[in-house]
């Protein structure tokens, strides 16, 4: 069933679990992460970001995910991940997805606050919930730690949440997006206190490459949603490159390849974030 991203995260705060939020880029991924969150009865969030409609375009990814979601035996949230615009976030609300994330995060602070009011205030008018950025989640190979403070501020986090009005808040451990040439290290002392301080749905990008024992401090203390999407790809690759190495290899078997792969990987993640049965 379709669920707010409200009431999908407010009982994983509840109850010290993270949501997964996949990046499904075909009906392939989609299929697979709907079985194994069913499997598991587990809630999720299916979700695409704006860097990947060339490939996957929202318009036709839209009716897949509200599809499956609407028709799924636990509860789905059907996210837009790293919207780039106000723009963008008002055509996923449009096409019907629940929660967009407006990324305005590499913006001074003050413009990072106007650009996420603004989308909230239209967002919440269509009864749609909200996710922001605050502090830096970097890319593997693209951006480089810049010396300074790296992580969310504390008292930044208190400030931006009260004047945005937003539902959600991606904050900066040390993460990044991408596959990590080695595993980082998370700012668990700095998440306490951001947790804390706010008791408020946190969100954990980059989610791919980060150790057990730090995927387990994040969701016992305060992320409620954890984004995954280069672990989804990796797997598919490796599945695939094997499959097809066989002259048997066909285009329709392939396409279960990845549905498998697909929910595989998923499942491995909603067990490591212990939302298993809470659908
Ligand atoms: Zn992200």
């Amino acid at each position: 069933m379709l669920v707010t991203f409200k009431e999908i995260l407010s009982d994983a705060l509840d109850h010290k679990y993270a949501v997964g939020a996949f990046n499904c880029l075909s009906l392939e991924n989609v299929m697979g992460a709907i079985e194994a969150a069913e499997e598991l009865s587990s809630p999720i969030i299916l979700q695409l970001a704006e860097v990947q409609f060339p490939y996957s375009p929202l318009a036709c990814m839209a009716p897949i995910f509200l599809e499956y979601a609407r028709k799924s035996k636990v509860p789905v949230c059907v996210h837009l991940d790293h919207g780039q615009s106000f723009e963008t976030c008002a055509e996923a609300i449009r096409l019907g997805f629940n929660s967009v994330m407006i990324d305005s995060s590499l913006l001074p602070f003050r413009e990072n606050v106007a650009l996420v009011k603004d989308v909230v205030r239209m967002a919440h008018a269509m009864h749609v919930d909200v996710e922001a950025e605050l502090g830096m989640v970097g890319t593997i190979g693209v951006t480089e730690a810049s010396g300074g403070d790296i992580y969310t501020g504390v008292e930044e986090s208190a400030r931006f949440i009260a004047e945005t009005g937003v539902d959600a808040l991606a904050i900066a451990l040390g993460n990044m997006h991408g596959n990590y040439v080695a595993t980082p290290k998370l700012n668990i002392t700095r998440l306490q206190e951001i947790n804390a301080r706010n008791h408020f749905p946190l969100v954990l990008h980059g989610g791919t490459g980060t150790s057990v024992e730090d995927f387990k401090a994040c969701i016992h203390n305060g992320i409620c949603k954890i984004n995954v999407a280069t672990a989804i790809q990796l797997r598919i690759t490796e599945k695939v490159r094997r499959y097809v190495a066989d002259d048997r290899a066909n285009y329709i078997d392939m396409k279960y390849v990845i549905v498998d792969a697909s929910r595989e990987v998923v499942k491995e993640h909603l067990t490591l974030f212990e939302s298993i049965g809470h659908a």
